[in-house]
């Protein structure tokens, strides 16, 4: 049976009336456990008695149990959490001036075997249920003092979240129903390597915001760089979009992990250029970030710059994303979980 923190409303409806009980004490419930972040029975005052009785024996310990927390020197929060099905997987909180994001990870490792990617290295073991990436944002909101609220959530954790299709939509429609976090869709990113089929579900069940992790503008270099680009080569991805109903004045965002060598040159801004032509979209640009075990090189500040200028010339929407909390391995691409463990 689902785990109750993963019921969407209707379906913890269905379960309430299954039991005998009217319909409005799902919503109650609902807005407890997700809204208020209310997990102890005892302080759900409006429900009756006998409800939490049935429900003591249906809801199951917290999903994750926070194992260790890393302060990096920018203000970066690294958390690293226990499952209970077993496993370590990390969150990370990223205060900037009016923003405070936090990015989830939405599998046990990952599959996609990025080359600038640590979490690749872990391999898949299995995928978050959505009670486990909800449990992340849990975790962390009860973390936080009464003057701090978390305003955006990335999915750009450990994993790919469309490979976690159904766990991945399920998570999003209980933070953004307004009785559950109440999250607008706005403030929601989901960062993807591309799955075309997946992607046109995802965006036609929830319009959250998408960064397509692109980071090769020919194929050559991109079935180096993401192996998975050999089964979706990246003018499917691109089409796929495209066809996308993008509301107006909105664009999709483009990830471009700049690596020495590997992607950094004109000559790759110039494909990248030609590649993007015709799609709404913003660009950013990370520079590589180091990791144990990498031997990929992030480029000069010089190339990066460089980069960014030639994009810039040519109309695009360019921001360079310096990643936070690099001296706890808490940037993109360095999430290591397991790979943590002594
Ligand atoms: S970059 Fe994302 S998709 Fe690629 S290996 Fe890392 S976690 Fe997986």
């Amino acid at each position: 049976m689902r785990d109750l923190l993963a019921l969407e409303l209707a379906e913890l409806e269905e379960r309430i009336l299954a039991w005998g009980y009217p319909r409005f004490r799902a919503r109650q419930l609902f807005l407890w456990l997700h809204g208020k972040g209310v997990f102890q029975l005892e302080e759900m005052q409006n429900l009756p008695n006998d409800l939490k009785k049935r429900l003591a024996q249906n809801l199951p310990s917290f999903p994750v149990s926070l194992e260790k927390t890393i302060q990096a020197d920018d203000g970066t929060q690294k958390f690293q959490f226990r499952l209970h099905r077993g496993g370590l997987i990390e969150s990370v909180l990223i205060p900037e001036e009016k923003r405070l994001t936090l990015c989830l990870s939405t599998q046990l490792g990952c599959a996609m075997n990025c080359l600038f990617c640590r979490t690749g290295d872990m391999g898949w073991k299995r995928n978050l249920g959505a009670e486990e990436i909800l449990g992340q944002y849990y975790a962390v909101r009860a973390m936080l003092s009464n003057k701090q609220a978390v305003t955006h959530v990335v999915f750009m954790g450990m994993g790919e979240p469309l490979e976690n299709l159904e766990n991945t939509i399920r998570t999003l429609k209980i933070m953004t129903h307004p009785s559950g976090c109440a999250l607008s869709p706005r403030r929601i990113t989901v960062s993807t390597v591309g799955i075309p089929m997946n992607l046109e579900i995802l965006f036609r069940e929830i319009p959250v915001a998408i960064t397509l992790s692109l980071n090769a503008a020919d194929n050559e270099t991109r079935n180096r760089l993401m192996p998975i680009n050999r089964r979706y080569p990246i003018e499917e991805v691109l089409d796929t979009l495209k066809r996308l109903p993008l509301p107006p004045r909105k664009r999709f965002a483009i990830a471009y992990v700049l690596i020495q060598g590997e992607n950094d040159t004109l000559q790759d801004a110039r494909h990248l250029v030609r590649l993007l032509h015709g799609l709404r979209c913003k660009i950013n640009l990370i520079p590589f970030n180091p990791y144990p075990g990498s031997t990929l090189k992030r480029p000069s500040d010089e190339a990066v710059l460089s980069f960014q200028n030639f994009l810039r010339s040519k109309a695009f929407s360019t921001h360079v994303r310096f990643s936070r909390g690099q001296d706890v391995l808490a940037a993109c691409g360095q999430l290591g979980g397991d790979l943590d463990q002594p």
